[in-house]
């Protein structure tokens, strides 16, 4: 579904993508870890088209998308989910989900809108009894649950997820994770960048490890949880 090769990626002087490949297959969570400042945001930006690449070539559904803008590349059926959730707080619930819709498609057809968000509280009950909160009084994991919602509302194909579990309890990236298997069990087709590399590598099928730029790993999500580096390295087995 979607093939990266041989990606580069500069921000001025700073070689932030040193030559990525990577492969994702439709139905499959592709984890990519690494440490602060490998390149995993870089990464998800580069598919979604908000970073112009130096070379290499993304392709998504045997399209060349490389050069194509994230305007574009939203109405393909590319969602991303940042990292650090951007939460329009003194907007309600309600608000920022049609927003999320009205972004994928132009102009909001109620009708669908109520539909999808039918979709959205079966997955998300708790969204909602909240669905006419301000989304900047809700806790940190219903914020989380709403900006994964608002990635969803529209359906997409690909859906990016960036450091999902950040600044989150861990009895909160627990439900988050249980959500993310929800969706895998959908066949959604997921990236989930993430610096928790063992709850990744908990859902996902296959990883990568980024490192300073470059994949200096892959494997199945066992082969990377059995490997000796990447345990030392990412997993906190000494
Ligand atoms: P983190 O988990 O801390 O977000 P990351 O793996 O997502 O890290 P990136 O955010 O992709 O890493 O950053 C990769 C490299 O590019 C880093 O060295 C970072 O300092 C640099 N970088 C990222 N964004 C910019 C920018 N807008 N301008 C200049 N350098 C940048």
């Amino acid at each position: 579904m979607l093939t990266v090769s041989d990606l580069h990626m500069y921000y001025g002087g700073v070689h932030a993508l040193k030559g990525v490949s990577l492969e994702v297959n439709e139905g499959e969570v592709v984890a990519v870890i690494g440490s602060n400042g490998a390149g995993k945001t870089t990464l998800l930006s580069a598919i979604l088209g908000m970073v112009k690449p130096r070379s290499g070539q993304i392709s998504y559904s045997n399209q060349d998308i490389t050069y194509i803008t994230a305007h574009k590349t939203v109405n393909m059926g590319i969602s991303l989910v940042p990292e650090g959730r951007e939460v329009f707080s003194s907007m309600t619930v309600y608000e920022n989900l049609r927003l999320g819709l009205k972004k994928r498609v132009g102009r909001v057809n109620q009708k669908e809108f109520d539909r999808e968000l039918e979709h959205i509280f079966f997955r998300f009950p708790r969204l909602k009894e909240r669905i006419d909160q301000l989304a900047g009084t809700l806790s940190g994991g219903e914020q989380q649950m709403m900006v994964i919602s608002r990635a969803l509302i529209g359906k997409p194909k690909l859906l990016l997820l960036d450091e999902p579990s950040l600044g989150l309890a861990p009895i909160i990236v627990n439900e988050i994770f249980d959500i993310i298997k929800g969706l895998k069990q959908d066949g959604m087709t997921i990236i989930l960048v993430e610096q928790m590399a063992n709850k990744a590598l908990s859902v996902a099928d296959r990883g990568y490890v980024l490192e300073n730029g470059h994949i200096a790993m892959s494997g199945t999500a066992k082969e990377l949880r059995g490997n000796r580096e990447v345990a030392k390295a990412y997993l906190g087995v000494s």
